[in-house]
């Protein structure tokens, strides 16, 4: 079995340098894709000779032909692969991403074009729920969008409600997840802590009813008054963070693709430490998965 060499890094001259055309980005996805060894998926056979394209894989059995792209998020792309993974690097190397505006203008695509490749990009970038948040969590939930004044309230508006988790370390803080709910229910607020929240973590909360229930699954849970976020120092940046920048990228978007721009700020966030491996994680990712369809482009 080959040893994938993994890019690591955030220099754009060495990325350049490793990806001078769209060949060395169909090896790449070639070694993602194969790391593990090739099984051809109609027959199962293991043993494979030069397919049609290069970096293609023909089943020495059944003729099977397969693209290093088939299958993956970069199947039937209409940008060209090597400006694909310009894309995907600079999204998930720059510290606020860039708009599919920005990406137009730079990249000399059309809008609707790189705003559909970044959806796909969104769509990597949502949480594996493998790697749920320990220790000290704290969780809140937030409006996002309509306007900013207003009564604070629960009830859904024009404005969307976001419940989000941060995780706090000795030396600041940690990972951190959001996720859009229909409303502060019980019902809505105990899959997240599901998908997100370690059992064992110690959870801290407002007062909200809504996470009563959750204390007979989450022993450590504690409810604290709020005190208008004073008691909350961390996650209230966090959240005024995150509107800001969602405030700069859009006014407003569909729900579906408002949890879009949470999985890719939270994917970045979650990084920020691990910069270095951020963009070979978002590739083997969009080779993993395949891209679902949005149901309103529109917005
Ligand atoms: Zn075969």
């Amino acid at each position: 079995m080959a040893i994938r060499i993994k890019f690591v890094g955030v220099n754009s001259i060495k990325f350049n340098q490793r990806f001078k055309d769209d060949a060395c980005c169909y090896e790449y996805l070639a070694s993602i894709k194969w790391e593990q060894g090739y099984k051809c998926k109609r027959c199962g056979c293991l043993k494979y000779g030069k397919g049609k394209k290069a970096f293609s894989r023909r089943c020495i059995k059944c003729d099977r032909d397969e693209s290093p792209t088939a299958g993956t998020m970069f199947d039937k792309c209409k940008i060209p692969l090597l400006l694909a993974f310009h894309i995907a690097f600079k999204i998930s190397t720059k510290k606020k991403g860039m708009s599919s505006l920005e990406l137009s203008k730079e990249f000399e695509l059309r809008q609707k074009t790189c705003w559909e490749f970044k959806w796909k990009i969104q769509q990597a970038m949502q949480s594996s729920k493998q790697y749920k948040l320990e220790g000290e969590v704290h969780v809140d939930e937030f409006f996002i969008g309509g306007p900013e004044k207003g009564k604070r309230g629960r009830s859904k508006g024009e404005k969307r409600l976001v419940i989000l988790a941060l995780e706090k370390v000795t030396d600041g803080v940690g990972r951190a997840y959001a996720q859009i709910i229909e409303n502060a229910s019980a019902e809505q607020i105990i899959p997240f802590f599901d998908n997100y929240i370690s059992k064992e973590a110690k959870v801290i909360t407002d007062e909200w009813k809504g996470y009563v229930p959750l204390k007979t699954k989450y022993l450590n849970l504690k409810q604290v008054p709020s005190g208008d976020g004073e008691n909350f120092p961390e996650i209230h940046l966090h959240i005024m963070n995150l509107k800001g920048w969602i405030r700069g990228i859009h006014h407003h978007c569909s729900e579906e693709r408002l949890q879009g721009y949470l999985d890719e700020y939270h994917f970045r966030y979650n990084r920020r430490n691990t910069m270095h491996s951020i963009f070979d994680t978002l590739i083997q990712r969009m080779v993993a998965y395949e891209p679902k369809r949005l149901n309103n482009p529109a917005t």
